[in-house]
């Protein structure tokens, strides 16, 4: 298959790239793929909403440029702050010209408040934001002809000169995919390729991510030798639900702390004092390291949310998602404490992009949370990273839109790329030997590279991972890839990358905690 463009994934980042430069050049073929349905993606589960400035009178774009800057640990670059910043409104507009329904109060749109904001400033729609904008989004991107959708269908690796005898542009040729109903892997060139492939939270055992997040674009691009930075500043989120509904790790929204709930111990004491002067609502970080010590100090497997003093009525209305799932495990969150306890969340590091999401490939972007801008730095302020996506998504748009004008390859040459080559031996299908590397894998991850480092644990998780690492190449070499085996191959390139820049940084900034250099 050829086309003018590979979007690899379908979440907010990838479609609404598809969507823009699909009006830009409706003359262009844009193929998408994603790994699931369309709309499997951390997009889908995404709650709180959009952090944007709307209300011009108690807002500015001062105070969330400061917001993000506090959170970040003055860390974030401040020239990307700036424009991603000023450049939302704008974003979030399109977003309701394509479709999407924002809550309002009056006329204005209603807005939530959450960790680390100085004020109201989240856009959303009740609390199943992201599942709103996907739909919205999708529905749009099928309206347009020239866009095409693969949908199962995985990354396998990125076609470069590697793959391409005599070829010495130096660039990104489109990808090596695998399709989950056949297993066949299909060449898809094409002049430009964008990852949208999203996070990986799935290198933890507790995430709040779905089992499709396993960074996938970070291990092709890691494989093709592209620059990826800052991968050791993970965020946990304080609250996820305790214990997993139907394996799945379910978030509470920082939203339902926005709206006045409480943090507890197992005593009963509401202890966010004891940590932080800006109590429940201080930036996710602090949050989630004050929840891990009581956890540790009162031996327990969780802390509780207490929301039982605001209003049902309020609550039924604003989290009507949080309700129902906390009814699954038999939590009334209008007369229970909710059990909750951190969780993998987001990666705020990615592959590295310049102003344009250009990577350091020439023909290959990357946009959303599997990239690095520099907007998080060492920690990420709540509900900036959709904002992220589709400021940079814009952006990305507009630079291939002229890059298609000046770059492009003869048919002749995509024409040449060699298929696949691997081997065909199916007799061995190891699908549980598999699993339980991977959740060797997570279980590596959550003991040694957790909420609070230090050098040993991480030394230990270095060694523990190559040995997954080697039985993960040895079934590479002997067996037909999968689209389980592709997965693994790079759970191991992120943890390996996880850990090796863990160990490279010396200092505890933003998420970062590594109990040695207290
Ligand atoms: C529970 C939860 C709540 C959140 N709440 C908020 C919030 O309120 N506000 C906020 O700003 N952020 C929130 N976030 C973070 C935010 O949702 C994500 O950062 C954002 O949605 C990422 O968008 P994306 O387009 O980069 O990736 P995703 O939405 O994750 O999309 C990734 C796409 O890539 C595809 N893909 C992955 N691997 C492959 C492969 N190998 N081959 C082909 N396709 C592939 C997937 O199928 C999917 O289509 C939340 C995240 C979670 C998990």
């Amino acid at each position: 298959m050829h086309a003018d463009i590979l979007v690899i994934g379908t979440g907010i980042a990838g479609l609404s790239y598809a969507v823009r430069l699909g009006h830009l050049r409706p003359e262009k073929q844009i193929i998408m793929i994603s790994k699931r349905d369309l709309l499997e993606s951390n997009t889908k589960y995404a709650q709180g909403g959009i952090a944007v400035v709307s209300d011009f009178i108690k807002d500015s774009y001062e105070d969330h440029v400061q917001d993000t800057m506090l959170a970040s640990d003055n860390t974030s670059n401040p020239t990307v702050v700036d424009f991603v910043v000023r450049e939302g409104p704008e974003r979030v507009q399109e977003l309701v010209a394509w479709g999407a329904k924002f809550d309002k109060n009056g006329n204005a749109l209603h807005l939530g408040k959450e960790g680390g904001h100085s004020v109201e400033r989240i856009v959303h729609h009740k609390d199943m934001s992201g599942l709103h904008i996907q739909r919205a989004l999708i529905a749009k991107a099928k309206s347009l002809k020239n866009i095409q959708f693969f949908e199962n269908h995985s990354l396998v690796d990125l076609i470069t000169d590697h793959h391409v005898p005599g070829s010495t542009y130096g660039r990104c040729y489109g990808a090596y995919v695998i399709s989950k109903l056949d297993q066949e892997i299909v060449k898809i060139t094409a002049q430009l390729t964008v990852l949208s492939t999203g996070g990986a939270g799935q290198v933890y055992a507790h995430t709040t991510n779905p089992s499709s997040a396993t960074g996938d674009g970070l291990g092709a691009a890691y494989r093709a030798k592209v620059h990826i930075k800052n991968l050791h500043f993970v965020q946990f989120h304080p609250t996820a639900l305790f214990p997993k509904i139907n394996g799945n790790t379910f978030l509470i929204s920082e939203a339902i702390r926005g709206a006045g709930a409480k943090l507890r111990n197992f005593e009963g004491e509401a202890f966010m004092n004891k940590y932080d002067e800006r109590l429940d609502l201080a930036p996710r970080d602090v949050v989630s390291r004050a929840i891990y010590a009581e956890m540790k100090k009162h031996n327990t497997p969780h802390v509780f949310l207490d929301a039982t003093h605001i209003a049902s009525k309020k609550l039924k209305e604003e989290f009507p998602n949080i309700a129902s799932s906390c009814l699954k495990i038999g939590v009334d969150i209008t007369s229970d404490y909710i059990p909750v306890l951190p969780a993998a969340h987001y990666i705020c590091g990615g592959i590295d992009v310049d102003e344009h999401a250009q990577t350091s490939m020439q023909g290959l972007y990357a946009i959303g949370e599997c990239s690095h801008t520099g907007l998080h730095g060492a920690n990420r302020l709540a509900s900036n990273s959709l904002l992220e996506a589709l400021v940079f998504a814009a952006r990305a748009a507009k630079h291939s839109d002229v890059a298609l004008n000046d770059s492009v390859l003869p048919n002749t040459f995509f024409t040449a790329i060699p298929y696949w080559k691997g081997t065909e031996d199916v007799s061995n299908q190891r699908t549980e030997q598999l699993s339980a590397l991977r959740l060797r894998l997570q279980h590596i991850m959550s003991n040694h590279v957790g909420i609070i480092k230090s050098k040993s644990h991480l030394i230990d998780a270095e060694k523990e991972l190559h040995e997954v690492y080697l039985a993960t190449k040895k079934l590479y070499q002997q067996d037909k890839l999968t689209p389980q085996l592709t997965t693994l191959r790079n759970l191991v390139s992120v943890a390996y990358l996880m850990i090796k820049q863990a160990q490279e940084y010396t200092q505890n900034k933003g998420v970062y905690f590594n109990e040695d250099y207290v």
